[in-house]
């Protein structure tokens, strides 16, 4: 068992107090780490040295900043076996997809702020103007447990290429990766108050940071609901605000679409990370005339999901991270038979010969109404919703009525089409037949889903105020 307790703040590790928090391990239900509870005295503290930092850190030249972060990218590289490990025991990420997106995509992300930063235009010239972005200032971080390390690594690195400095809040439920994280930064001597981590519950240590009137900017990562409270507190003194949130994407297929291959990318999609992922498709969106037929596909493609150990290389569906998630997503499923929906996988019942951990079964629902319940609110489990629809138009007007505006795909034989569609849709992504994820391309949301964008130069401007010097 691992057990954190310190909190880092201003360049070293202090004490905090008795208060513990266990983290447990998804697969069994067993305490793997435990981590401090701080309050609001060490919150405060770690403002404070963020505060003290930032003079020196945003004057500090961008190639010296920028030597950090390369420093960074390689220890998350030395350590990466390290983080899928914790990821796939704390969030319950199959070991093989811990290794490639919970691990991975940290490095990667790292890897393309030392490719952005450097073309970065902090400086440009517009008629008899100076154009100068520049940080924000103190930023607080505030992040959730479903890709631990990805969503802070997104927050923290354009954070500190921009020159600004942060106190970080990770959520408790899987808060080991934000612990690895400060050791990394401790060992390459990032300068004391750059990055500071306090740990503690959300309604405590994570209503102090956001209410704190020396923090410049909120950059938060979570439900929806929560970033209401960041909304409002924001508002209270002006401070800058980035948000993303939670999702209900549609994957539209239109007719001409290979369908085999549309509706395994869609369900696929929607089972990633168990459906922990706030971009999964978790509404699939078929011609009427082929409803049956891609109801048939999709409740085969499920039935290979079958729930494992995370850490058995063969498991393609983990569980998913604590007991309460497990509680909503059962409930859901619930909710879905009794709205009249086609249950045609899964179901509310634990997966035979699991019962120690979390586990839920890979869920298909045919024929949902699309004002459904579990067609309009975000899951957060392995539950796919197909919907069926009459025309393109009512394919597009179904995919845009829901609150959010994520993610989203369409799939056709004809591109153009693919992408007309897409360019009607409210929504912040869009993947045209299963298209990849690209770290360079901007990545947030329309509506409920957040306000702001991260990944790529817009991911880096978020971070940066703008001064014009008339010259
Ligand atoms: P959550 O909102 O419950 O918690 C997120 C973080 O906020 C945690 O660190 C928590 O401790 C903190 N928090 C809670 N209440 C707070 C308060 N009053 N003041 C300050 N901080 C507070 O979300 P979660 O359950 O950890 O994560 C799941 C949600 O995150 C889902 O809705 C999902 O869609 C969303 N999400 C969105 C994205 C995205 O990029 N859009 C990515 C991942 C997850």
């Amino acid at each position: 068992m691992q057990t954190y307790d310190k909190v880092f703040i201003d360049g070293r590790w202090q004490a905090c107090g008795d208060e513990r928090a266990e983290v447990f391990e998804a697969a069994t239900g067993e305490v793997m780490a435990t981590i401090p509870r701080a309050g609001e005295a060490e919150l405060n503290q770690a403002v404070e040295a963020a505060r003290r930092a930032f003079p020196t850190w945003s004057q500090t030249p961008l190639d010296e900043r920028m030597k950090y972060i390369h420093k960074l990218y390689e220890q998350l590289k030395a350590r990466s076996d390290e983080i899928a490990t914790t990821v796939a025991k704390e969030v319950g990420t199959p070991i093989k997809l811990a290794r490639s997106i919970q691990a991975g995509l940290p490095i990667g992300i790292t890897g393309s702020y030392l490719k952005i930063l450097p073309e970065f235009p902090f400086v440009e010239t517009v008629g008899n103007s100076e154009i100068q972005q520049v940080p924000v200032g103190v930023v607080g971080a505030v992040t959730p447990w479903n890709y631990p390390l990805h969503q802070i690594i997104l927050k923290v690195v354009p954070a500190l290429g921009a020159g600004c400095t942060v106190v970080l809040k990770p959520a408790e439920v899987a808060p080991c990766t934000a612990f690895i994280l400060a050791e990394i930064f401790e060992a390459i001597d990032l300068p004391p108050g750059v990055f500071n981590l306090v740990s503690g519950p959300g309604r405590v240590v994570g209503n102090a940071l956001i209410q704190h009137p020396d923090v410049d900017m909120l950059s938060f990562t979570g439900s929806t609901n929560t970033g209401r409270q960041f909304f409002h507190a924001a508002a209270e003194d002006f401070k800058r605000l980035a948000l993303e949130l939670g999702g209900k994407s549609a994957s539209i297929i239109l007719p001409d679409a290979d369908l085999e291959a549309a509706v395994k990318g869609t369900v696929n999609n929607c089972y990633l990370n168990s459906g922990q992922t706030c971009t999964a498709h978790t509404r699939m969106l078929v011609p009427a005339q082929l409803h049956d037929q891609a109801c048939e596909i999709a409740a085969a493609v499920a039935e290979r999901f079958t729930p494992g150990n995370p850490l058995d290389e063969k498991t393609r569906l983990g569980p998913l991270a604590s007991a309460s998630q497990r509680d909503i997503v059962q409930e859901f499923i619930r909710a879905g038979m009794q709205e009249d929906a086609k249950l045609i996988a899964g179901g509310p019942e634990a997966p035979e010969g699991l019962d120690g951990g979390y586990f839920v079964r890979a869920t298909v629902f045919g024929n949902v109404d699309p004002q459904a319940r579990i067609a309009q609110e975000e899951i957060f489990g392995p539950v796919l919703s197909i919907i069926p629809y009459r025309d393109e138009q009512e394919a597009v007007a179904i995919a845009n009525s829901t609150k959010y505006g994520l993610s989203g795909g369409v799939w056709s034989g004809d591109q153009e089409r693919a992408k007309r569609v897409a360019s009607q849709m409210r929504t912040g992504q869009v993947a045209v037949n299963g298209g990849q994820f690209n770290p360079f391309a901007p990545f947030g949301g329309f509506g409920h889903s957040g306000l702001g964008r991260e990944m790529g130069k817009w991911g880096l401007e978020e971070f940066l105020e703008v001064r014009s010097l008339q010259l």
